[in-house]
C-alpha cells in the first residue's frame, strides 16, 4: 500500500519541500519535534531499514549526502542530528524509510 510519503512524492498530498532530486525528496515534518525537523525520503518505497537490500546502498548514501547539503544550506552544519526510527516499538509511524534531520537552531 502506498505510504503517505509516496502520496507526497506524487503531489497527491501537499508538503513543504525543501530539497528534491530524481531519487529523494526532503520535506518539513508536519509535527516538528525540534526547531528544524526535516524528513529525507527516498522515492523508492522501502518499508524499514530491515528491508534494505545490497542494491539499495546508493539510495541510503544519497540520504546522507542530502542531509549534509541541507544542513549546510540551513547553516546548521555544526548542530544537528540524524535519526532513523525502526519499527513501531521505536516509534516508526510511517513505513517508508526516512531520515530525520533535527536541530534546535
Ligand atoms: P517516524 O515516526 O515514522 O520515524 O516519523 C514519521 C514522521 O512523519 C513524524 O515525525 C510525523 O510527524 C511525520 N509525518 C506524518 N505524516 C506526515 C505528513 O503528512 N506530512 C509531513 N510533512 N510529515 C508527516
Amino acid at each position: 500500500m502506498a505510504s503517505i510519503f509516496t502520496k507526497i512524492i506524487s503531489r497527491e498530498i501537499p508538503a513543504e519541500i525543501v530539497y528534491e532530486t530524481d531519487n529523494l525528496i526532503a520535506i518539513k515534518d508536519i509535527n516538528p519535534k525540534a526547531k528544524t525537523h526535516i524528513l529525507i525520503i527516498p522515492k523508492k518505497e522501502i518499508e524499514t531499514i530491515n528491508d534494505l537490500e545490497t542494491e539499495d546502498r546508493e539510495v541510503l548514501a544519497d540520504l546522507f549526502f542530502a542531509a549534509k547539503k541541507i544542513a549546510s544550506d540551513l547553516w546548521i552544519s555544526e548542530w544537528y542530528k540524524l535519526q532513523f526510527n525502526v519499527w513501531e516499538k521505536w516509534w516508526q509511524e510511517v513505513f517508508h524509510i526516512h531520515l530525520h534531520l533535527l536541530s534546535n537552531i
